[in-house]
């Protein structure tokens, strides 16, 4: 049996042990996936009993971890790097823990599975926390032509951009963004949780833009999407399919086998609209 599991705090929400359950399945793989609630000073020893224990093959790392599973790991990953964050970590041969961040290839897979064209795209990134930063370098690798950054703290997106030191990525104010002229808007901030929007959507931000991405996930499409669609955008994607891209990265990296991911998001919204329902 592989040992598997995720932490976080608060982790009961999270849907990883379902989505790594389903991978295994399919693949013919037999695991067992836990949550584990870690205290918030006691990641790294939450993390270090799991991975001694016979068959534990590696773990997620979710909020407010990931940091300290970057410090804790060794990485050479550079996703990771570029990120500082690690949501992903796997014991390696010789009694190390490896670390990798999957949440941008799972954001630009889930983009391309849309059929969401990157190459040539100025994206407007809203946020500037752990997903923001994760998602960044993935990004410009697949193609975009920019990559602007607006967050309600300013100074945070200038912190981001300066780390990644590439001539595509610039900041701007929130209240600047129209002149960006995306074409492409990602929100990955945590503003649809409470309903709320990211941005303005009145400012003619909007006038060259084809999709807005919401990393947040629920049983409906969030605000952010409502209002972008209402007002003539084609395209409008939650973080679902990122959810579960950014897992087959991970159990890829642990397993060496690539799940079919397709019908996997079909079965995990029908969970999440079920659950929400019941809420
Ligand atoms: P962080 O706490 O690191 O960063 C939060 C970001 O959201 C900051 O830029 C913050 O701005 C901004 N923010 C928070 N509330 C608001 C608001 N009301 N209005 C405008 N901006 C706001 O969180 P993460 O970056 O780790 O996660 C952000 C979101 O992305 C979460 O909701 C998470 O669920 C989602 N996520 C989804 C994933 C997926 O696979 N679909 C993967 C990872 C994350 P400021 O700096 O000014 O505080």
């Amino acid at each position: 049996m592989k040992k598997f599991a995720v932490f976080g705090n608060p982790i009961a929400q999270s849907l990883s042990p379902t989505i790594h359950q389903m991978f295994a399945d399919q693949l013919g793989e037999t695991i067992s996936y836990e949550k584990i609630l870690a205290p918030e000073d006691g990641f790294v020893e939450a993390a270090t009993t799991f991975l001694a224990q016979d068959g534990a093959i590696g773990c997620n790392v979710t909020m407010p971890f990931k940091l300290d599973a970057f410090n804790f790991a060794k990485v050479d990953d550079q996703a990771a790097k570029d990120a500082q964050a690690v949501n992903t970590l796997m014991n390696d041969d010789n009694g190390k823990v490896l670390g990798y961040n999957t949440d941008g290839i799972g954001l630009v897979n889930d983009l391309l599975n849309n059929d969401v064209e990157i190459q040539g795209k100025r994206v407007l990134l809203i946020g500037a926390g752990g997903a923001a930063r994760g998602v960044i370098s993935p990004l410009i690798e697949a193609g975009a032509a920019s990559l602007t950054i607006a967050n309600r703290t300013k100074a945070k997106a200038e912190q981001v951009a300066n780390a990644v030191s590439n001539s595509k990525v610039q900041v701007v104010a929130l209240e600047d963004i129209a002149s960006v002229a995306p074409h492409i808007i990602i929100n990955s901030t945590a503003a649809s949780l409470s309903n709320e929007l990211p941005c303005s959507l009145n400012n003619g931000v909007l006038r060259n833009c084809d999709v807005v991405y919401d990393m947040v996930y629920k049983n409906s499409p969030t605000r952010f999407m409502r209002e972008a669609a209402e007002a003539g955008v084609e395209n409008q994607i939650d973080g679902l399919g990122m959810l579960v891209e950014q897992a087959a990265e991970a159990f890829y990296i642990w397993t060496q086998k690539r799940p079919d991911t397709s019908d996997i998001v079909k079965r995990v919204r029908d969970i999440v609209e079920q659950g929400e329902k019941r809420n």
